[in-house]
């Protein structure tokens, strides 16, 4: 950033490389922030713990690329309140990747789950952003839900958003009281909330669902 060095692919290497350059520019020795490893680091746990939860399966191969391009768009709608387009045409590609996956190998049988999850969250927050004329909710977080709900399914990318909006209203509410600055008060970056309430849903939303209706049928 400081000095317009351009990184070689040995700069690149996932928290290695900040760890010897000691954190510190190549060329011109300026501190790097930690924010790099940190999400290097959050991007390879999470890689894990969806192998754990997955196996060695295309599932876990989606859900990898789908959680770094979720770290990547919550960054930057959290700095700029834009998820950039790409990112939610990647996870649409996911999706279809998956639904193609299954038409091939006979599993049509599974694809209303998939085809109902790119509808069920993202028509009505369309109806909410056409209602509010986009005042109400970001047209880049309709995407988002449509795109990440086909790779999901309805039941999980419900869950997904249940999660965001819970996560969102109580962190929201933290930093609003904590910050002195305006802006915090008055806009609301979703992407961060409802990336971390996809990752959640796809890593133990249906543990959590098995569990919330077994505990309304145990009384
Ligand atoms: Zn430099």
């Amino acid at each position: 950033m400081e000095c317009g060095y351009t990184l070689e692919w040995y700069d690149l290497i996932p928290i290695f490389s900040y760890i010897s350059l000691k954190g510190k520019c190549r060329k011109c020795g300026t501190k790097l922030s930690v924010q790099y490893p940190l999400i290097e680091g959050l991007n390879g746990a999470l890689y894990v713990l969806i192998t754990a939860v997955y196996g060695l399966t295309l599932e876990s191969v989606l859900y990898c690329f789908m959680t770094s391009a979720l770290i990547a768009l919550a960054v930057i709608d959290f700095r700029t309140f834009e998820i950039p387009v790409g990112f939610n045409i990647f996870i649409l590609l996911l999706g279809i990747t998956r639904v193609v996956y299954l038409l091939i190998t006979g599993g049509e049988d599974g694809i209303l789950l998939y085809i109902v999850g790119l509808f069920a969250v993202s028509i009505p927050l369309l109806i909410i952003w056409l209602i509010t004329k986009g005042r109400g909710i970001g047209g880049g977080d309709i995407k988002l839900m449509g795109a990440a709900g086909l790779l999901l399914g309805w039941k999980l990318i419900l869950l997904a958003f249940a999660i965001g909006c819970i996560l969102a209203s109580v962190i929201h509410v933290a930093r609003m009281k904590m910050s002195k600055d305006e802006n915090v008060s008055h806009v609301l970056a979703m992407g961060p909330y409802l990336a971390a309430g996809i990752l959640v849903s796809a890593l133990a939303g249906y543990t959590m669902i098995n569990w919330y209706i077994g505990s309304l049928f145990s009384y």
